[in-house]
């Protein structure tokens, strides 16, 4: 189940919800429903994440150079 993190408009309140389906999560704390969603720590994590190695091999980073991975020149 998905959690994900909300701020509520109406006062400033900041929460995490699990969500079930299309379900509308209200503020616990005023239970307004002018809620903004926030990124969930899932979707920035892989972004900030260390930088790919400067490998010959962008594409997963092989030591032996481009081509020598299956992934690299396959031929798409
Ligand atoms: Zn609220």
């Amino acid at each position: 189940m998905p959690i994900l993190e909300y701020h509520c408009q109406a006062c400033d309140h900041r929460f995490e919800v699990i969500v079930h389906g299309t379900q509308q999560p209200v503020c616990p704390a005023c239970h307004s429903s002018r809620l903004q969603r926030l990124l969930s720590v899932f979707a920035v994590a892989g972004k900030h994440a260390e930088t790919p190695s400067p490998g010959p091999c962008r594409t997963c980073g092989d030591p032996r150079g481009p081509g020598a991975c299956a992934l690299d020149g396959a031929g798409g």
